[in-house]
């Protein structure tokens, strides 16, 4: 702060929050567009570099096949996994959720089911009470969703549908079968805003630490 008390402008933009989309494949726009009503500022991720100084990430919507093809492409797989393996979070979405599989990317310990919940349901919406995010049920979009099938001891499930989670964490990894950019309910995306705050912080905290030992 200075004298006047306020913040000025270009210390708020370098605190705000960088949180990347991948934006190989899918719906990536309405991830951004949600980030920045949150006040973050929002990085469509295309190259592995882009990945460097993220505080978060969020690996959306489309089609599984796709994505993974597009990340082995671009080589962003030893990124992503670099940014994982630093505590920062990503929120898997849909098909992103099964991109973080065990079968996948191995972010989580988890099997997930592709287009799970059959083709006469493809699409639902559900009110869903979601762990973490406040008591009040959150309109759940589901489009030719997955579920997850398997998970290991370090996953916690969020929420449920018909006994099947849909919405896990592991650490600060955060995975959900729906689509939370798609209605105007951010506290999905605010809380990997939490979670990337903490991050920032605990970053924040070793760099000083080392700054003392250098000194
Ligand atoms: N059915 C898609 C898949 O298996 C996921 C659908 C979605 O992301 N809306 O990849």
């Amino acid at each position: 702060m200075n004298q006047s008390g306020a913040v000025p402008p270009d210390a708020r933009a370098r605190n705000r929050l960088r949180i990347g989309v991948l934006a190989s494949q899918g719906d990536f726009a309405a991830h951004a567009e949600m980030l920045r009503s949150l006040g973050a500022d929002p990085v469509e991720v295309r190259t592995p570099g882009e990945l460097g100084r993220l505080d978060g990430l969020v690996i959306p919507g489309g089609e599984s096949t796709t994505i993974t093809k597009a990340i082995e492409r671009d080589g962003l797989e030893a990124s992503i996994r670099a940014h994982a393996d630093s505590g920062r979070p990503i929120l898997g979405t849909c098909a992103g959720m099964i991109v973080c599989d065990r079968n996948h990317l191995g972010l989580v310990d988890a099997t997930t089911e592709r287009n799970a919940f059959g083709r006469q349901i493809a699409s639902f919406e559900v009110e869903l009470e979601i762990e973490g995010v406040g008591l009040d049920p959150l309109r759940a979009v589901f489009i030719r969703a997955p579920r997850i099938a398997d998970y290991g001891d370090d996953v916690e499930v969020l929420a449920s549908v018909d006994g099947h989670p849909v919405a896990v964490r592991q650490g600060r990894i955060v995975l959900c079968a729906f689509h939370p950019e798609l209605t105007d309910d951010s506290r999905i995306h605010a809380l990997l805003m939490a979670l990337a705050t903490a991050a920032r912080g605990e970053r924040d905290e070793e760099a000083s630490v080392e700054g003392h030992h250098d000194a």
